[in-house]
């Protein structure tokens, strides 16, 4: 409720409304959500940083050059900190779309360090030097990021699939308020027709692709998940182990997008079960029913 209504004001005074609510939140809290932890692959890092009340930040090394990229650094002082330990030469800055929890730290970062490339896909993110379409790929050190549009949570938003071209090299995605672990982003901006879309387009992904999002809302996903799918093993297995992952204070990110495919009812808006549950045959009415039940669902 209190989201679309801060939606439905103009662009700088929603911006100022949620810096100001997230801000409240953070310092609500004690220390952060979860412990920093650091993904090894064989061309690159990715190290999770987390922010805010629930947020992930992302710094991916690009192991060859030691260039790094962040994705959504609304803390900078969290970010500059791990660049500092990693000793890597933070190059760029990738916006998944313009809300103040991803973008809001664009313009303090930049300020810091003005030669940064600063990518998103929507005029409304700050610090903005390089606009986006999809498909654009860009050359990161010897690492590849590929550009997938997936307007729905917000008009502008971007997925950034990073790949190696070295044969047989770990590929991931990070992939903001569209996809999460069990779930997908409200559709603030957008239509359920467009949330399919977005679906389809990371459902074409290799099935081993790691998957970051923005959130960690993996639990009350699963739970609403089970609601839908009852009868999925997939969901109580993958419950189990979010539960003990959180109760260290651990992340439950990476998943893979083969694993989504498996538990998440806005990936499986084919699948019987899913149509069963929305008592609908047509993927995007199914993919309408369940957001929308979601949206007013408490567990
Ligand atoms: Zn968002």
């Amino acid at each position: 409720m209190l989201a679309r209504f801060v939606n439905s004001l103009p662009n700088g005074l929603s911006q100022h409304l949620t810096k100001w609510y997230f801000q409240v939140q953070a310092r609500n809290q004690r220390g952060t959500h979860s412990y920093i932890e650091n993904n090894q692959f064989q061309n690159m890092d990715v190290k999770i940083l987390p922010a805010l009340q629930d947020n992930y930040m992302y710094l991916i090394i690009d192991k060859a050059t030691n260039m790094a990229a962040v994705v959504d650094p609304v803390e900078p002082n969290t970010v500059l900190q791990a660049v500092q330990e990693s000793n890597v030469r933070l190059t760029t800055v990738l916006t998944t779309h313009h809300h103040w929890d991803h973008a809001g730290g664009n313009e303090a970062l930049a300020k810091q360090m003005p030669y940064l490339d600063v990518y998103g896909a929507d005029e409304r993110i700050g610090a903005l030097t390089k606009k986006v379409e999809h498909n654009n790929v860009v050359n990161f050190g010897n690492l590849l990021i590929q550009c997938l549009f997936t307007p729905c949570h917000t008009k502008g938003h971007v997925c950034y699939f990073v790949t190696s071209p070295q044969e047989g090299s770990q590929s991931v995605v990070f992939t903001g308020d569209t996809l999460f672990i069990a779930g997908c982003g409200k559709f603030f901006e957008g239509t359920a027709d467009q949330m399919l879309h977005a679906m389809t387009i990371l459902g074409a992904l290799p099935n081993e692709t790691k998957v970051y999002c923005g959130h960690e809302y993996t639990l009350s996903n699963l739970r609403f998940a089970s609601h839908v799918d009852p009868k999925n093993e997939e969901i109580t297995k993958k419950f189990t182990w979010a539960q003990q992952r959180r109760d260290k204070g651990l992340p439950t990110v990476p998943s893979t997008i083969g694993e989504e495919k498996k538990y998440n009812p806005f990936m499986r808006v084919k699948e019987r079960a899913i149509m069963r549950h929305a008592n609908s045959q047509a993927p995007v009415e199914v993919m309408k029913i369940i957001r929308h039940e979601k949206d007013v669902w408490h567990a």
